[in-house]
């Protein structure tokens, strides 16, 4: 099923990764700066996040001894720094997701620079190095991002959805490895419902959820491919969804074979195949397009409209 399966480290049959994109009330000012803080429900169910949840979620992940990656807008840093030091306590990695979850392909180049060189400086603040990985907030990496990524020295990123297993993008200046996901893995479909976000979607049971989840993990272990779910602290941090994820990694655990690891670790694995010449991964040379298609008409690119 996959033509070009990546051997995994000591012959496991897949890669899991679980990262929590812990975005805490960040989203709800950058969609309503004005009234953001008189919105005081929608503030709490955020919260949540770092306060409730990721505590929880990490006292799960030392009971499996599992280390993980959690990507965190560097203001979110600054306004949870408890929420940080329990991820750093650990031993989890700290991938970039954007200053305040801007949105890359709402901005010009030099403003996604500006951003992007912010949150590196807060992180390195608070973790001593920085960041290896990048995340874009709610995906939004745009037509420049890859060039900027390459320009900072980033290793990896976790933003795109082009294959079942790592692969390369390649700006013609260098390359970073892409670890993809899809929104089959990630919470947002299942969990988001909020009138201030004008999300009024039924929810799903956990039972639900996992029942997808865990069907894409079976698949990832038949054929060799790489699991990442993408999921909020604030959505599936909460009670009756994590003990159902909890029942997952035992699952997970009980098929065996399954490498558990960070995002920074299974890029340095690509990394190194690559290098000793046992793996030859797919590269993409992006960006796909540098402006709207001439079949259409000519006419000026713009951004992505908010
Ligand atoms: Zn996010």
């Amino acid at each position: 099923m996959i033509k070009n399966p990546i051997p995994w480290p000591n012959g496991a049959r897949c890669a899991v990764a679980f990262t929590f994109d812990m975005d805490a009330d960040s989203i709800l000012h950058l969609d309503h700066h004005s009234s953001a803080h008189n919105r005081v429900m929608a503030l709490s169910m955020l919260r949540y996040g770092p306060e409730v949840a990721v505590p929880r979620i990490v006292e799960t992940y030392k009971r499996f001894d599992m280390t993980q990656t959690f990507f965190l807008p560097a203001w979110c840093m600054e306004r949870y720094p408890a929420a940080v030091e329990a991820v750093l306590r650990d031993g989890h990695e700290v991938g970039h997701h954007g200053y305040l979850h801007e949105h890359p392909n709402e901005m010009e180049r030099d403003a996604q620079r500006e951003w992007l060189h912010r949150s590196i400086e807060v992180i390195e603040h608070f973790t001593g190095a920085r960041p290896k990985g990048y995340r874009a907030p709610s995906y939004n990496f745009s037509s420049h991002t890859l060039d900027l990524l390459v320009e900072a020295g980033f290793d990896y990123d976790a933003s795109l959805m082009g294959d079942d297993i790592p692969y390369l993008l390649d700006n013609g200046a260098g390359t970073v490895v892409e670890l993809p996901s899809h929104y089959a893995l990630d919470d947002w479909p299942h969990f988001m419902t909020s009138r201030d976000f004008g999300y009024m979607t039924s929810m799903k049971t956990p039972a639900q959820a996992v029942e997808l989840y865990q069907a894409e993990f079976d698949a990832a272990w038949e054929f060799g491919g790489l699991w990442i779910a993408v999921w909020h602290p604030f959505l599936t941090g909460r009670l009756a969804r994590w003990a159902a994820i909890v029942k997952l990694i035992e699952h997970m655990h009980g098929k065996g074979g399954v490498w558990f690891a960070t995002l920074e670790q299974i890029s340095s694995h690509v990394r190194k195949v690559v290098a000793d010449g046992t793996w030859q991964p797919r590269t993409d040379r992006l960006p796909y397009y540098d402006k709207p298609i001439p079949e259409l008409g000519e006419v000026e690119p713009t951004l992505v409209a908010p």
